[in-house]
């Protein structure tokens, strides 16, 4: 049928990269009649369908594939130096093709509640879906975050996040303050830095940015995740992958260091009318350190998407949802919920991997 059905057993919400490989092992353990994958965005491609286009697959970190059907053998051609915000979209529409996985969209989750043994989901128009587990994978990219920092409202200038990016153009002849010290905020100080005309850049970040210099290890990548993981298995709020792992040190990044593009400041512990300022009092302009810019650019990460399973009160007191099982996808306090892209799994292969988690346990749970 092509509507969305009043029950099922499985209820997947999110179709991005977790979402499908939840969906493609549901299949392989022969769930295909018994889950609906929902998704409120208006096309395939989970969140890269909405990353700026100047952001490649040869500039994002590295994109694994799906499991069973890769991005070079669906599209026919390697597509490194292709926007991803096209590339990925493309390689996912012909990814569900291939494997008959059906994804209802645009359908959004507006909540999801306890209901007899399992759940009810309330969508967008009002009707509801019973289920009797969920596999929430909805992502990060619709909770930017943004720290709180005095004087936050006062400023008059431009304030903007990572997820309203969409080029360099914009910050033409502009002041432009950088915030954060993780990937994106390296790369897109490099990309103003170079490719605004007449554009001053500067930077700053709470912690001081780590450059690794050493080449790629798996053993040192699996210890990040590992420690990721232990925080999500004893409730608290899961860090970034990429903020445990440090940052690679790439040709790009070395020049624009060597051209003095990554000169860092500390965080500034004020934000005035006209710029911020650094140990500075009350109306920030008595303290004898400020910088005064036109754009305050806060590349400060994301969070995760979970408003909607509000109603189900997972969150525990260390402020985060406390994690068990294989890969640490399934909710402590309720195994008939799991988190992909949660801690751990917030990275290509780390959804991947969590995908099969969740569909293994949920298929054990229904004794299929
Ligand atoms: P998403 O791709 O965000 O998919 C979530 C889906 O859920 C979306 O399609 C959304 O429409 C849907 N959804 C959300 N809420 C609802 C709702 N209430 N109802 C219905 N549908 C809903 N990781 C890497 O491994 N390599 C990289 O190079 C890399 N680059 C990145 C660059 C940026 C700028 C960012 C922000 C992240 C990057 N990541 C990267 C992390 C990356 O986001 C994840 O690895 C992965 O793509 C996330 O997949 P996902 O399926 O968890 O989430």
């Amino acid at each position: 049928s092509d509507r969305v059905a009043p029950s099922c057993d499985v209820l997947v919400i999110g179709g991005g990269q977790a979402g499908l490989s939840a969906a493609y092992f549901l299949q392989r353990f022969s769930l295909q009649d018994r889950y609906q994958l929902l998704d409120h965005a208006p096309g395939p491609g989970g969140a890269w369908q909405f990353r700026w286009p100047t952001l490649t697959l040869a500039a994002a970190n590295r994109v694994h594939d799906l499991p069973g059907y890769g991005l070079v053998e669906a599209l026919g051609r390697d597509c490194e130096t292709f926007p991803a915000a096209s590339a990925v979209p493309e390689y996912f529409a012909k990814y569900e093709e291939k494997f008959g996985l059906r994804v209802f969209r645009p359908v959004d989750v507006r909540s999801v509640e306890h209901a007899g043994d399992g759940f009810v989901a309330t969508l967008g128009d009002g009707t509801t879906i019973a289920t009797r587990t969920i596999i929430n994978s909805t992502g990060t990219w619709e909770r930017p975050f943004i720290p709180h920092v005095p004087g936050i409202g006062d400023f008059r200038g431009r304030q903007l996040h990572t997820h309203d990016y969409i080029g360099p153009e914009a910050f033409a002849g502009k002041r432009v303050l950088v915030v954060g010290a993780g990937i994106s905020a390296v790369q897109l100080l490099i990309e103003i830095a170079r490719s605004a005309p007449g554009a001053q850049t500067f930077w700053c970040s709470r912690t001081e940015p780590v450059f690794d210099d050493t080449p790629f290890d798996p053993e040192k990548g699996r210890r990040a995740v590992a420690r990721v993981e232990e925080r999500v298995r004893a409730g608290l709020p899961p860090t970034s992958v990429v903020s445990v792992t440090g940052l690679a040190l790439t040709p790009a990044i070395k020049a624009a260091r060597d051209d003095g593009i990554l000169a860092w400041r500390p965080m500034f512990t004020r934000i005035t009318e006209t710029g911020v300022c650094w140990d500075c009092g009350g109306s920030g302009r008595d303290g004898t350190d400020s910088l005064d810019v036109d754009v305050i650019f806060w590349n400060t990460g994301f969070r995760s998407a979970l408003d909607h399973l509000a109603p189900l009160r997972l969150r525990g007191p260390g402020g985060g949802i406390t994690m068990t099982g294989r890969l640490a996808t399934t909710v402590a306090a309720d195994p008939r919920v799991q988190l992909l892209g949660y801690g751990p799994s917030a990275s290509t292969i780390g959804a991947n991997r969590a995908g099969r988690a969740a569909a293994r346990n949920v298929a054990d749970l229904l004794g299929a």
